[in-house]
């Protein structure tokens, strides 16, 4: 839990949401155009992760897949929490309904506190996209069959400390990102077996059990808006610093409205993430119509190579560093972002701000991790470690 929702706990009890979510301006549609009808249900087999494993993207990227999460001690740590969360995504309702107000604002707000309780940063929740369920379990292969209404997104922040001493391209990426998937399942693993203890169906869905794409669902239920870096939502508080597990449920629950926080024009004019993607994956251009979104197109298979076969680092995350939006929650950062949300025209030295001001550049003073590369089964202290700073010995 973040400085940000201690302070907010302890001096303002009635608030729910440790960010000020009720300054944003709620929007009927998310801000990219989804035509619902367009959109297919995809085949989590056929992520680039996956298809980097089985080779679609040669045999050093498939025998890299193997290893790239586990190949930091820490991240391998973090990934292991994992599997051990998959055994418990789902389980037995109770038989009896608990006695509880028949209001679905009223238990929208309990469930909101109780994933707050249990350390969430964010929690938004929406109606269950039918395109957003996957058509076949990656495991399994078998055909998902998921008819939950509800669906209640847990966003869990990456760190801000660690995002300014990083510049993605290196030891901690991976952790980084594994942090929130873990973290965030944990959280959505308890919700979803306290909501069947009070009789209604729930499964949670995380990193490495997923039944459900996130990104249109956290559009949906104003989490953020759909970015340049591709199929990544930015938030107008963490930038594109978090990770989603998602609980679906038949638990009845008013639902949040999408955001607009000007990320549409902000990334037109931004560009930052494309400046800096090591492999080129982000584009610099104009939005496309896609598989019935309207958004810019992202190369999946030059990112998947970028993470899983990078030789100075575990993982990549730069976008994620170096977006304009990735800034700690200051009263000079909530003015700034205030700036960004209501005057377009500022939105146009956003990036420059950010590289006079030297958010760009990492804090190494800030650096706290080991580079560490687990090869075959010995640690070692990388050749490379990253594009800035390391812990070698001269
Ligand atoms: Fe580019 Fe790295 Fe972001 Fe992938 S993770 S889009 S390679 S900056
Ligand atoms: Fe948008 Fe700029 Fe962030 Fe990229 S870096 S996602 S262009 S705001």
């Amino acid at each position: 839990m973040g400085i940000v929702t201690t302070y907010r706990r302890a001096f303002n009890a009635k608030k729910l949401d440790p960010y000020p979510i009720e300054i944003l301006k709620r929007v009927d549609r998310p801000t990219t155009v989804v035509k619902e009808d367009e959109v297919p249900r995809l085949d989590e087999r056929e992520s680039g992760f996956n298809r980097a494993a089985r080779g679609d993207f040669g045999t050093y990227l498939s025998k890299e897949r193997h290893r790239f999460v586990a190949k930091h001690p820490l991240s391998g740590a973090l990934v292991n929490m994992q599997f051990t969360l998959s055994e418990i995504v789902d389980g037995v309702t109770a038989a009896n309904k608990a006695l509880l107000p028949d209001d679905p604002g009223a238990m929208a707000r309990h469930i909101k506190e109780t994933a707050y309780f249990l350390r969430a940063d964010l929690v938004g929740i929406c109606e269950l996209p039918p395109y957003a369920v996957y058509s076949h379990d990656m495991e399994t292969g078998e055909p998902v069959e998921l008819d939950h209404p509800y669906v209640i997104s847990i966003i869990v922040d990456q760190d801000y400390k660690t995002a300014s001493a990083t510049v993605g391209n290196d030891w901690i990426s991976n952790s980084m990102s594994f942090v929130a998937y873990s973290t965030s399942g944990f959280i959505a693993c308890i919700l979803a077996d306290y909501i069947r203890r009070l009789g209604y169906c729930a499964r949670a869905h995380h990193a490495r059990n997923y039944q459900v794409v996130v990104p249109p669902i956290l559009l949906w239920a104003g989490i953020g808006e759909m970015s340049r870096i591709g199929d990544i939502v930015v938030s107008p508080f963490l930038g594109p610093r978090f990770k989603a597990s998602v609980v679906t449920t038949d638990l009845p629950l008013a639902v949040d409205k999408p955001i607009d926080f000007g990320l549409q024009d902000f990334c037109t004019k931004c560009m930052q993430c494309a400046r800096y993607c090591p492999s080129g994956a982000i584009s610099f251009g104009e939005k496309v119509m896609l598989n019935g979104y309207e958004k810019w197109p992202n190369d999946v298979e030059k990112c998947t190579a970028q993470r899983v076969g990078n030789k100075e680092g575990a993982g990549c995350g730069v976008c994620v560093a170096v977006c304009p939006w990735n800034k700690p929650y200051t009263p000079f950062h909530r003015f700034v972002g205030w700036t960004m949300r209501n005057i377009p025209v500022a939105r146009r030295f956003a990036a420059w701000g950010d590289e006079f001001m030297g958010y760009v550049k990492p804090k190494l003073e800030h650096k706290w991790w080991f580079d560490l590369e687990d090869v075959d089964g010995v640690l070692t202290v990388p050749e490379h470690a990253g594009c800035r700073g390391n812990n070698k010995p001269e």
